[in-house]
């Protein structure tokens, strides 16, 4: 097959226009051209007087090798390629236990399933429909379940998200395209295996995480909900099984932890039981929301109601006089800014939206960077009680009541509580008019306020005065990391740190791949 790149249209081309521009850049008559299949698309919007739709193709022709010989140019060829699972089939003694179901215990469970090794899939909270019931539960009334949360249930944090699924992982092994390709045949939209960022909804990733759930169940495999693992049984130094729910203990030799970053608890257990750990640096900070309609404007000048172009969104970052980086993390086009919470007296952000990103609002993170020489401890959880902190003031600027605390930007700027919103509503659900300030640390706030002032010169509008703060933010990645070898065990034999809460992602398509590696690492080691 022949890759064509760089293929630019106008936004209002027709869809024969792609196929003509291929006969007309290989010099071939239609009889010639067998088929062609886009196999990425991207906008270009550098000039917002000419924003144009970019292409690569890759294309089928009668007598390919001729072609090659007499093109002037020189054509760049591929081969259709997808992922194999790199080692032979092989038996264990016992069925492997994979924690969690977020991306990584998924794809991890998924793989192992594949390969015939029939895994036990434990996750500590409920199946996706009852957890989407929890959850508005949870925005309409501030009753908090401690294990059905927008952290904690099936597909992990993930499911109440935005969605986005581009990644900076390199993928020689194209694992990123068999987590596309998965969530495709589970439901997802096509348009995610070709667009430049590929984004799915939270409405779509619910039906999704159901569909691999049944498919992990078709080939074998085995998933249980309200199964919090509360201890590992280890002997001389190598796991030989979990224990669930304080009671039933599960034999095996191969146990995969892919708990994300939000499960202090067992954060907990495993330091107790002397699973090696670190310290690691993250960020904290607020989420801001503006009119979606204003970002689009900034983005795409005259062309902002053009039905070709994706809801905009933007990428900022900034270096701080007090010499940390702020920067905007999982924007939300057109979106909500949600209550993450899960553990009683404190609140955390995040945001999330559905496939169409129709809502009124744009909203990001804005974070600044912290280290462990913030924390107010030398102990390897010194990074959950910093973010405990955090969050426990801002559940108490909220009103205790599990409200967030909500303040306008020209308020927040000159240190004043909100009394009053200007034209933007908040997305934020049940909200109280607080000083954010008070829930988050001098220097992070110093460096948010530089940030705003810097990305207004970039888009302007960016530091109006009512645009909506709210906080806090908290969980953009895990504190620790759970520390593995080369081959992915960590210092207890059997033990496979996986994913977000493990360190080892940063968002669903990298904690998705970890898991396909880890999956890859069990087989390998046997
Ligand atoms: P998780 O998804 O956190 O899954 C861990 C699972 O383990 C949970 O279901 C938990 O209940 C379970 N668990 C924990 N401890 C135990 C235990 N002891 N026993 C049994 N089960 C346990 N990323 C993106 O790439 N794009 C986005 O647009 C995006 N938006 C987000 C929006 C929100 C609101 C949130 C909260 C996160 C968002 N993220 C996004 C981050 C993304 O969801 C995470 O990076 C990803 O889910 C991490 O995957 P994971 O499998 O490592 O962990």
């Amino acid at each position: 097959m022949i890759r064509l790149q760089q293929l630019k249209f106008r936004l209002d081309h027709k869809k024969g226009d792609i196929k003509r521009k291929i006969l007309k850049v290989l010099h071939v008559k239609d009889n010639q051209l067998l088929d062609y299949s886009v196999v990425k698309k991207s906008i270009d919007a550098r000039k917002k007087n000419d924003i144009r739709i970019v292409y690569t193709v890759d294309v089928k022709v009668k007598e390919e090798e001729a072609l090659l010989a007499r093109s002037k140019k020189t054509l760049m060829t591929t081969k259709p390629t997808s992922y194999q699972f790199p080692h032979a089939l092989c038996q264990l003694d016992d069925r492997p236990v994979v924690i969690g179901t977020g991306p990584a215990g998924l794809f991890c469970g998924l793989i192992l399933a594949e390969q015939g090794l029939r895994p036990i899939l434990l996750e500590r909270g409920e199946e996706v429909n009852q957890r989407v019931k929890d959850v508005q539960t949870y925005f309409n009334t501030g009753e908090l379940s401690i294990s059905s949360n927008v952290q904690f249930g099936e597909g992990g944090a993930g499911t109440f998200s935005d969605g986005k699924l581009n990644t900076m992982v390199k993928d020689k092994y194209k694992r990123n395209q068999k987590v596309l390709e998965e969530f495709v045949a589970a439901g997802a939209p096509k348009e995610i295996l070709f667009d430049s960022k590929p984004h799915i909804g939270t409405d779509y990733l619910r039906e999704v995480v159901q569909n691999m759930r049944e498919k992990i169940i078709g080939l074998g495999g085995e998933v249980r909900f309200h199964s919090l693992v509360t201890s590992l049984v280890i002997e001389n130094e190598a796991i030989t099984g979990v224990q669930v729910n304080d009671s039933e203990v599960i034999s095996t030799q191969h146990v995969v932890l892919a708990i994300g970053h939000s499960a202090r608890d067992t954060f907990r257990m495993l330091k107790d039981m002397k699973v090696a750990m670190e310290k690691k640096p993250f960020a904290i900070g607020l989420r801001i929301e503006h009119p979606q309609i204003m970002i689009n404007k900034q983005q795409y000048g005259d062309y902002y109601q053009h039905k070709a172009l994706p809801v905009a969104d933007y990428k900022l970052s900034h270096h701080c006089l007090n010499g940390r980086g702020v920067y905007s993390f999982c924007m939300c086009p057109g979106g909500y800014v949600v209550n993450a919470s899960s553990e009683l007296g404190h609140v955390v952000t995040n945001g999330m939206s559905n496939y169409l990103r129709d809502e009124a609002n744009a909203n990001s993170a804005l974070l600044v960077n912290v280290t462990p020489d913030d924390f107010p401890e030398d102990d390897v959880l010194a990074g959950v009680t910093f973010q405990r902190k955090w969050e426990s003031l801002a559940f108490d600027a909220g009103g205790r009541n599990y409200h967030i605390p909500v303040q306008l930007a020209g308020d927040f700027m000159v240190n004043r509580p909100s009394t009053e919103l200007g034209e933007i509503q908040p997305s934020v659900g049940r909200y109280k008019l607080a000083n954010l300030r008070e829930c988050l640390p001098p220097y992070v706030c110093d460096a948010i306020q530089e940030g705003i002032q810097a990305f207004d010169k970039k888009i302007p509008g960016f530091g109006r005065g009512d645009a909506i703060l709210s906080g806090v933010e908290t969980r953009s990645s895990s504190p620790i990391r759970i520390l593995r070898d080369d081959i992915y065990m960590s210092n207890i034999r059997g033990l496979y740190p996986c994913g977000e809460g493990a360190g080892y992602a940063g968002g669903i398509m990298s904690a998705a791949m970890d898991g396909i590696k880890v999956a890859e690492a069990i087989v390998h080691n046997k």
